[in-house]
């Protein structure tokens, strides 16, 4: 694991035609959130039609089983397995059977209290079908005796602590529920008479639906047929603290995260570096994808050049999976090639959005420095991280992060690059125009408690 990965995404459609059609394109802009699983559950008042597996939305959906994903109303799910575990059980959305209503529900977090919710519910006679965080609030859902359905959701909420955007779907309704600290996004669009719900913005784009709003921490939004969707304020208390790592990496550069766009938000990282660590050099390349927009920035403030001096391959995929060991070393080089012809005899200075192990930016500072560049100065969009994550991305051990292990002259050292900075936090909060964001891999100030978890981690003595 060189870089790190998101674990999901997810995206609903209410009361449009062609619910599941537009599910399908909607997670084919949201496959960058998740590659190793996705699904599509949708309903037409009547029943749910659920089709699920592991792979890519284009290997798992086709003209035949989307045919019948029958009704106006779906949700949908990309997943990167990590936590949660492997096998189609675990692939979402997940179906309820109940006697007071089936439903269906997808996820994008990581809840950190779920082990002793889990522990809780089996004590109370719950019976698990799966490991994910999702069946947890189906669960305390379905525990609550109230009759009515949105305060036994609501409640269930308060109950459940870490990062997250549900989407439950009912065969009249769909709630659409958001962390009370923001830290996943999840977003509102408008098409026709009915509503688009998506992790990203850009989505919107590809089915063709109009931004409306984002939905607001801790709130629960409502949709109802012939209804305005009905938004209620599930916790009394609430922060805006959007991952940082949203902006820096794992969203496209065509979403707009809480008002920024994700590439304007990048471009000034890299105008700041310019600022902060300037350096004599010929030209300016970026790591492809998620550092090119910080490149082109840091080009245009330091007036160096930018150049396309890393080309990705972006066919390799999923089917490099098991390479030789020579390969496997050689994995970074398959996965990018070096323009030789800009790069010989040239100082470069080489964006990147962030450092995980290190490996990764070790083998490319080589790669460039054999294809003929004098000086490779690194820039990095974000912070050392130093810290795990147990919001839902896959860094859940300080063993994982070099820059738990080295200072920033150590890093350097290993990676072999002539100079190294990093991009101080509170400049994230400034490119992004914001007070608060969740800093918590870079400062280790975690937005939520941490409760001893699944996640085998050793934080106490680290603080
Ligand atoms: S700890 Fe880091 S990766 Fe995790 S939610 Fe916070 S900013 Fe994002």
């Amino acid at each position: 694991m060189n870089k790190i990965n998101e674990e999901c995404g997810v995206f609903g459609v209410f009361n449009c035609e062609n619910a599941a059609e537009l599910t399908y394109y909607g997670l084919h802009a949201l496959q960058h959130r998740g590659q190793q699983g996705c699904g599509i559950c949708t309903t037409d008042g009547a029943d749910f039609y659920r089709e699920r597996g592991e792979g890519l939305v284009i290997e798992i959906f086709n003209e035949k089983n989307l045919a019948k994903l029958k009704g106006n109303c779906a949700i949908g799910h990309v997943r990167y397995t990590t936590i949660d575990g492997e096998g189609k059980d675990n692939v979402q959305p997940f179906l309820f059977r109940h006697h007071t209503g089936d439903f269906s529900m997808a996820h994008n977090g990581n809840l950190v209290n779920s082990r002793q919710l889990r522990m809780s519910l089996e004590a109370q006679g719950s019976i698990f079908q799966t490991s994910s965080d999702t069946e947890i609030l189906a669960h305390l859902v379905k525990m609550n005796r109230r009759k009515d359905r949105i305060d036994a959701i609501g409640e269930a909420l308060t109950m459940i602590e870490g990062a997250y955007a549900f989407l439950i779907l009912t065969q009249d309704k769909m709630y659409v529920c958001r962390d009370k600290n923001g830290l996943r996004p999840i977003s509102i669009g408008k098409l026709n008479g009915g509503y688009i719900i998506s992790s990203e913005t850009c989505a919107f784009e590809v089915v063709g639906a109009n931004f409306v709003r984002d939905v607001d921490p801790g709130e629960m939004i409502i949709f109802e047929k012939d209804k305005e969707p009905e938004s209620i304020l599930f916790s009394g208390e609430f922060a805006h603290k959007m991952c940082a790592m949203e902006f820096v990496y794992f969203a496209r550069p065509d979403s707009d995260i809480e008002g920024v766009n994700v590439h304007t938000f990048r471009k000034k990282c890299g105008k700041y570096l310019a600022q902060l660590a300037h350096v004599e050099a010929d030209i300016v390349i970026g790591v492809p994808d998620s550092s090119i927009s910080g490149a082109i920035g840091y080009a245009e403030e330091s007036g160096i050049p930018y150049e396309i001096g890393l080309i990705k391959n972006k066919y390799i995929g999923r089917t490099f999976i098991q390479p030789s060991q020579e390969l496997r070393e050689k994995g970074v080089r398959l996965k990018l090639s070096p323009v030789r012809s800009l790069i010989s005899g040239k100082r470069v200075v080489l964006l990147d959005d962030s450092i995980v192990r290190g490996t990764t930016s070790m083998h490319i500072v080589r790669m460039l420095k054999d294809a003929g560049a004098k000086e490779v100065h690194v820039r990095i969009c974000c912070p050392p991280m130093r810290h795990p994550c147990f919001y839902g991305v896959d860094t859940s051990t300080y063993d994982e992060l070099i820059n738990a292990q080295l200072d920033v002259e150590e890093v350097r050292k290993m990676i072999e690059a002539d100079s190294l900075f990093y991009l101080p936090e509170e400049y994230l909060l400034k490119v992004g125009n914001r007070k608060e964001l969740c800093l918590a891999c870079y400062n280790g100030k975690y937005p939520t408690h941490l409760y001893q978890s699944k996640i085998d981690f050793n934080v106490e003595h680290k603080f």
